[in-house]
């Protein structure tokens, strides 16, 4: 394994060397968006550059050979991920259209009766509400919230007293991109499968952050996105277990996910080839193999320790301004921060910071019901990769000094 160290991993990401505003970037708003090593665009680029062509259809070198590039990036996700089996990995879009895949087609397979629940936490993303409630439009069914505490933390003792014969599927976010809570997904899996629940787990933030083993949560769905781990944008994975993704009927229909078509009836491809309508996103799929394959080269352990490292120390600077709040205290945190400044608006803080070439991410975080939860409109979130340092953790806190000059 390679040694981790900062200041060659900063060499990597050629996008860490740039100005913003006449500023070196800082840029700490991972929980958006992650940046991408030269090898992750190096993947891209050479595919449109020397290897571009359709997947699955012809029979010459170059559509061989992009076949055997994106069934190749399949095989890392799996591995990644530690999937039983290959098809049991979908090409999606990103987390939101992984959700939405398994909302719709489990609807469309009757799955849900009237009046079933779907058990969420009060800490979701937008992305595990909307699906339930458009598919509950079709057939009414019944959104439930776990609460969370007020540091942010989900309330697991009122999980289980949520869960009843109703329940149909439990489906939740593993870590919060607004409040960096880490969810016991672990034991939630153990609980909802004692009662025969499958569960869902969003897990966007998590990916890049902890290794995950989806056997080893025994997770039935495991949603994720390339973009928040190093890869590129468009591109994200459903892991289904066999026994649900032969269950469900197809998502999107078309070609590439057909065996035969005939105007009175089609059959349909295997899993995972049936949830995969039409060209996918190939340099995509390629691009999110390198990142796997640039995250492989380190002790993913050690990066986990450096994180924790700057989410401690952010946690103590950020601690020492005066009227900062921190908005999420659980005790299993990832390495994301909101906060919200006495008298100021997150806004306000947002675009100072920028003329300093800070990024952070300013507003709702898509979980609007946290905000409710805390009545609070908006926080300002500064969220870490291993890339970031101390030094721009500095960077911060001076900037926010600014901030509370320029509105005292
Ligand atoms: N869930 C969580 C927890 C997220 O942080 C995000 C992205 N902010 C999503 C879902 C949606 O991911 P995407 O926009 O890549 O589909």
């Amino acid at each position: 394994k390679r040694k981790f160290n900062v200041e060659e991993v900063r060499n990597d990401f050629p996008i860490l060397k740039r100005e913003v505003n006449g500023k070196p970037l800082v840029y700490l708003d991972n929980a958006a968006t992650s940046q991408k090593p030269q090898s992750v665009i190096d993947a891209i680029t050479q595919y449109y550059t020397y290897d571009n062509a359709n997947i699955h259809r012809g029979l010459y070198f170059l559509s061989e050979l992009a076949t055997e590039q994106y069934e190749n990036a399949r095989l890392k996700v799996k591995e990644f991920i530690n999937a039983m089996s290959v098809s049991e990995i979908v090409f999606v879009r990103g987390t939101t259209e992984a959700i939405n895949l398994v909302a719709s087609t489990l609807c469309r397979a009757k799955y849900f009766n009237e009046g079933d629940e779907v058990l969420v936490s009060h800490m979701e993303h937008h992305a595990n509400i909307v699906p339930w409630q458009l598919i509950s439009d079709r057939k009414k069914i019944n959104l439930k919230v776990i609460p969370i505490n007020d540091n942010g933390e989900l309330d697991y003792e009122e999980f289980e007293k949520q869960v009843n014969e109703k329940t149909k599927l439990v489906s939740v976010v593993h870590i919060s991109n607004a409040l960096g809570s880490i969810n016991p997904v672990k034991q939630i899996i153990e609980f909802a499968h004692s009662k025969k629940i499958p569960v869902l787990i969003d897990g966007a933030q998590a990916i890049p952050h902890l290794k995950i083993d989806v056997q080893e949560l025994d997770a039935d769905f495991y949603a994720f996105s390339g973009h928040k781990v190093f890869g590129p944008t468009g591109i994200g994975v459903l892991y289904g277990k066999t026994e649900f993704l032969e269950m469900m009927p197809p998502y999107q229909g078309g070609g590439d996910m057909i065996r035969t078509v005939t105007f009175e009836k089609t059959t349909f491809d295997d899993i995972p080839r049936k949830f995969e309508a039409g060209t996918p996103n190939i340099a995509g799929g390629i691009g999110l193999g390198a990142a796997i394959d640039y995250l492989n080269q380190f002790d993913r352990n050690e990066l986990a320790e450096y994180e924790n490292d700057l989410l401690k120390y952010a946690t103590e600077r950020l601690s020492e301004v005066e009227g900062l709040k921190i908005i999420g205290t659980a005790k299993e945190k990832a390495s994301v921060i909101s906060f919200l400044i006495e008298g100021i608006h997150p806004y306000d803080i947002g675009t100072i910071i920028d003329t300093d070439g800070i990024a952070i991410r300013t507003g709702h975080h898509c979980t609007q019901p946290i905000m409710q939860r805390f009545n609070i409109p908006a926080t300002a979130r500064a969220s870490f990769a291993f890339y970031n340092t101390k030094e721009e953790i500095d960077k911060l806190i001076n900037s926010l000094y600014k901030v509370k000059r320029m509105f005292s």
